[in-house]
């Protein structure tokens, strides 16, 4: 029987990330119910999953999951971190901004960071992880897959060859913060629903 669970995200990328990522699986991920409207002043991801993962279980009395996640810059003691999403205006300006602060630095190393929180439809956390992917921001930006810092991350499974933007989607889930944190919730959920539970 097939499970419905609530992904706390306004984000389309990262619900088409995730349902690839949980594609074999008896588990369908949904949106949230109408007036989903978390405030994210939470002081670290796993502070700010549990905050979304809670509101979308309060609007959609459902199980919810959701991701916090940013990108950590060595250099820049971690930032821009939780505030990944709001370094610039747009994605681009982000990008721009992050190359321009970085410009004539040799220490590029970065990594990206993804909590996931999940909690049963009355909002108690049942389970919460952390994925992460390490790697050094690029000099340029190059590729058009994924999203947000992908074109400027050069991972190190790849022995920092290609950026994420240059991955496919496959590629990308399999060695990302947010493939990871997702298939230790995704084993969770298999011991948490097994018979002898
Ligand atoms: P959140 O929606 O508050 O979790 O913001 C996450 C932000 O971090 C996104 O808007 C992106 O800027 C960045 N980010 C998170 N995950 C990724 C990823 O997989 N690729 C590129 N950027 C990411």
């Amino acid at each position: 029987m097939t499970k419905t669970i609530v992904f706390a995200t306004g984000n389309t990328h990262k619900l088409q990330e995730i349902q690839e990522i949980a594609k074999d699986t008896d588990i369908e991920f949904i949106l949230p119910a109408e007036g989903f409207n978390p405030i994210e002043d939470g002081k670290t991801f796993e502070e700010n999953s549990l905050i979304k993962a809670k509101e979308a279980a309060r609007v959609s009395g459902q199980i919810s999951l959701a991701d916090d996640s940013g990108l950590c810059v060595d250099i820049l003691n971690g930032e821009p971190g939780i505030y990944s999403a709001r370094y610039a205006e747009t994605p681009q300006a982000r990008i721009d901004k992050l190359l321009n602060v970085l410009n004539g630095k040799n220490n590029r190393n970065a990594k990206f960071v993804c909590a996931m929180s999940l909690v049963d439809a009355d909002g108690n956390l049942l389970f919460q992880t952390r994925g992460e992917c390490f790697g050094k921001i690029a000099e340029k930006q190059s590729g058009g897959n994924g999203f947000g810092y992908d074109p400027v991350f050069l991972t190190k499974d790849t022995d920092y060859k290609i950026t994420m933007a240059e991955m496919s989607e496959k590629e990308k889930n399999e060695i990302s913060h947010r493939g990871r944190a997702l298939r230790k919730v995704l084993e969770f959920l298999n011991d948490f629903n097994s018979p002898s539970h």
